[in-house]
This record gives C-alpha cells, sequence and structure tokens, in this order.
C-alpha cells in the first residue's frame, strides 16, 4: 500500500521504516528540513538501535523516501499517519495540539477526489478526531470523502523497531467498514505474524492509549511509594517487588523502584489525562497522586545530598545518566534536568556523563554550568559524590578501583537500583539506594 507519515520523530521514523519493512511504500515527510537532509543522507536524527540498518534497507530496496513536502506526501498516498509531537502545554497541563491541527489543514487542503484515511498515531486527548474532521472539511473546502482514524503507538524508545515489529497489541479506531478494511490491509503482516489487531471505536482507542499509559505511570509509582516505606521501616524494595511480581495477577514489570518516570510521554500523557477529566467536571484522584508523587520521588537524590553532605556549596557532584532511560538519547522531562539544576542553586559544581545523550542535554540545560565528559571515569576526577540517574549497563558494572583513585569522596547514590548495597560497601564506598 502507498503510506505516509507526517512527522519523522521517534514515533514516525520509527513506525515509518518498519511499515516499509512490512511491504509498503512510504514517504516520511517533515518541515524540519534539517532532519530530512539528514536522513537523505542515511544519517539518523535520533539515537535507536537497529534503526539506521533498518533505514537504508527500506531506502535501497525503494519503499522509503524522505521529503519536507507535505503537499506530495498527501497526494501520493492512500493513507496519511500524522505522527507530530503532543507536547505538554505548560501553562494548563493539556496537549498542546497545534501541530496535529495543522497536519489536518493540509491534508484537507491536499486532498483528492478518491476517499483517503488520516489515521492520528499521536497521543490526543479522547474527541481530538472529531476535532480534527471539523478542521479538514473546513480547509478542503469542498464536501470530500475521508475518515479520520486513531491507531495511537504503544511503541518505547530503545525497543522501538521490536515494540512495532512485534507488539503486544494494535488498537485501531475506526467509525466505518471501509476504513477498518483499509486498515486491516495496512496491519495484515502483523496480524498474520498472530499479533493482535484490535478494532475498536474511534473514543475508545483515543482513551486506551491514555489509560495504558496511567496505569503504567500509577505501577511505577507504587513501586517508589512502597520503596519510600521501605527507607522508613526497614525492609528491601527489591524484595519486596520480587514477592509481588511473581503474583501472575501483578506482574514483574515496571515494578522498579526509583527517582520516577520521565521521558516523552508518561509525565505529559498522566498531565493530560488529568485535565480532560477535569473538562467533564470528573477529579481524577488516583493519576492526581501519581503526578504530585512523581514530581517529588525525582528530587530524592537532592534530598540525600544535602542530608549526607549538609551544604551543597563548593561541593562536585557528578553525575552519570542524563537520557530518562538507557537506550536512548531523548532527555525530555529526564530527573537530571530537574536534578542538575537544583545542584547548581545550591552552589554544587556538577559534571556529567552520558553514552549518548550528551548532545540533546546540553541543549535542554543551555546556560546551565555543567562540564560534560566524554568518558564516565573523566568525569568523577575528585567528586564529593557520584549520583546514577539513568541505568545505562555500563553503569551496572563498575571499576570501584578506578573510581576509588578518582574520587574524593565516597558516597554514590544510585537513583535506580543497579547497584548491589554489600558489593559497593565492601569496596569502601559509601551506598544510598531508593528503599534498597
Ligand atoms: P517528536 O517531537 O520526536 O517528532 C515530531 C516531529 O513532527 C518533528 O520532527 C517535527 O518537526 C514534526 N512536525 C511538527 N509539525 C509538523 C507538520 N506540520 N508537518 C510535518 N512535520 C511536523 O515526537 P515523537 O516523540 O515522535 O512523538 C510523536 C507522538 O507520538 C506524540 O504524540 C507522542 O506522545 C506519541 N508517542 C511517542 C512515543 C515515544 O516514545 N516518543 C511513543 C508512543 C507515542
Amino acid at each position: 500500500m502507498k503510506l505516509s507519515f507526517i512527522g519523522v520523530g521517534y514515533v514516525g521514523l520509527v513506525t515509518g521504516a518498519c511499515m516499509a519493512e512490512m511491504g509498503h511504500t512510504v514517504i516520511c515527510a517533515d518541515i524540519d528540513k534539517k532532519k530530512i537532509a539528514k536522513l537523505r543522507k542515511g544519517v539518523m536524527p535520533i539515537y535507536e538501535l537497529g534503526l539506521e540498518e533498518l533505514v537504508a534497507r527500506n531506502v535501497k530496496a525503494g519503499r522509503l523516501s524522505f521529503t519536507t513536502s507535505v503537499r506530495d506526501a498527501v497526494m501520493k498516498s492512500e493513507v496519511v499517519f500524522s505522527a507530530v509531537g503532543t507536547p505538554e502545554d505548560k501553562k494548563t497541563g493539556r496537549a498542546d495540539l497545534r501541530y496535529v491541527y495543522a497536519v489536518a489543514e493540509s491534508f484537507g487542503k491536499y486532498l483528492g477526489k478518491d476517499f483517503k484515511i488520516l489515521v492520528n498515531k499521536s497521543t490526543v486527548p479522547v474527541g481530538t478526531a472529531e476535532k480534527v474532521t471539523k478542521i479538514i472539511r473546513k480547509a478542503s473546502g469542498k464536501k470530500i470523502n475521508f475518515e479520520v482514524v486513531s491507531n495511537p503507538e504503544f511503541l518505547r524508545e530503545g525497543a522501538a523497531i521490536d515494540d512495532f515489529l512485534k507488539p503486544d497489541r494494535v488498537v485501531v479506531g475506526t467509525s466505518s467498514e471501509q476504513a477498518r478494511a483499509i486498515m486491516e490491509k495496512v496491519y495484515q503482516p502483523l496480524a498474520k505474524a498472530g499479533h493482535p489487531v484490535m478494532f475498536t471505536d474511534v473514543k475508545s482507542a483515543e482513551i486506551i492509549k491514555y489509560a495504558s499509559n496511567a496505569f503504567l505511570a500509577t505501577k511505577i509509582t507504587f513501586a517508589n511509594e512502597i520503596a519510600n516505606l521501605c527507607e522508613l521501616t526497614g525492609g528491601n524494595v527489591k524484595e519486596v517487588a520480587r514477592g509481588m511480581g511473581l503474583d501472575a495477577r501483578i506482574g514483574n514489570r515496571f515494578l522498579l523502584a526509583g527517582i520516577g518516570y520521565g521521558g516523552s510521554c508518561f509525565p505529559k500523557d498522566v498531565k493530560a489525562l488529568i485535565q480532560t477529566a477535569k473538562d467533564y467536571d470528573y477529579n481524577f484522584r488516583v493519576v492526581s497522586a501519581v503526578d504530585a508523587v512523581n514530581t517529588k520521588q525525582k528530587m530524592k537524590p537532592f534530598e540525600i545530598l544535602k542530608k549526607r553532605l549538609k551544604n551543597l556549596k563548593g561541593k562536585k557532584i557528578v553525575v552519570w545518566g542524563l537520557s530518562f532511560k538507557p537506550q536512548t538519547d531523548d532527555v525530555r522531562e529526564a530527573p537530571a534536568l530537574y536534578l542538575i539544576p537544583a545542584f547548581l542553586k545550591a552552589g554544587a559544581v556538577v559534571h556529567a556523563f552520558d553514552p549518548v545523550a550528551e548532545e540533546n542535554a546540553k541543549i535542554a540545560l543551555a546556560g546551565q554550568a555543567v562540564t560534560f565528559h566524554d568518558g564516565a571515569y573523566n568525569a568523577v576526577q575528585d567528586a564529593d559524590a557520584l549520583v546514577i540517574m539513568t541505568e545505562w549497563d555500563e553503569f551496572r558494572t563498575i571499576d570501584f578501583d578506578k573510581l576509588k583513585e578518582s574520587m574524593k569522596g565516597k558516597l554514590i547514590i544510585d537513583g535506580r537500583n543497579i547497584l548491589d548495597r554489600a558489593a559497593v560497601e565492601s569496596t569502601g564506598f559509601e551506598y544510598v539506594g531508593i528503599g534498597v
């Protein structure tokens, strides 16, 4: 089938390339000229394992191309996927839908006579498809043949290709048999491979995405609160989580306690769901509590440092890990973006290292006096304390002899509970985890 993706970010690029891998012909369009120029040269604008090879293979096969012309992309395809960002509106907590609406306008403007589908892949509040439909009608200036479908994306950065090609489920919300039949054809390769493709109504599909993300954020936050309780009562949250996770009704995933969730999805989606509920005069108490607890949890390393070092003025604090999770260069809403400014404000000297997220962190922390290093051990020279904020594998196997030679202090704060307390303490370092 001829498909196009408008918005070539983490979701648009990965899903577009995967659709090409499934045999479709895909045009990826973005208004960011630099991004498209890079992609045309085979340079990936994001870090995602396996993506470069996937893109190269499909470009070579003639199934994948890149353009800055949204017009071309709309006109040349049967199904148009909108995968633009829906960031948090920092004033209201709502999803900012301006990019989604801009795509709807373009779609309306460039639609021809043949029936065409606009698939919303972005995470958008319930009711957005209805608004988008109105925008398209207005932009087209004539009665036209189209449908807006909701097909939220569930891939995780760091495992995005596998998540798309081997999904737990695909959710598609349609309002006609015609659109359903076309979407069945789009996802036929995944359905044939045994992956559930669930069809539902548009509003339910829109809600499924927010409900899933809010539920996962709640599970993480529940584990974090159990960790906070373990700190007060004794007990080890890793053991508690293991014991809970063996119950098949609970499961062991998303029970790892730490310094809170970040990223481009959970924080904004949790906030947007709270606002959607408010719009309907409903107080979504559970999710509001999750948001409040997580905001506090992110700052735990700062509280620990204040308690242990008393005055942070002039103290050298080293941060390992800037991305919101490992295997990605995405720093959006990462705890590091909140903690580093707090350390600096308290007078600390901050040095940092991340295996891949340094460039994005430099942009996000522009104007903050952070010194970045190109190796984990280069960063720790004369450090008073080391704070692990992201669970990159290379931080799991620390060379403590090297660390001892370089660091001045002995304090290690393990914000992701990736180290073993006894093993760390046996080397003479002081260990602080989260609820362990
Ligand atoms: P992103 O910011 O990485 O990419 C968005 C892209 O859209 C950018 O390249 C931007 O230039 C482009 N764009 C904006 N307006 C445009 C327009 N009018 N025409 C063409 N291109 C335009 O965003 P993302 O992380 O890929 O997220 C996209 C959506 O998918 C969001 O709603 C997000 O919540 C959702 N989502 C993200 C993830 C994830 O892991 N990142 C997972 C599931 C769902």
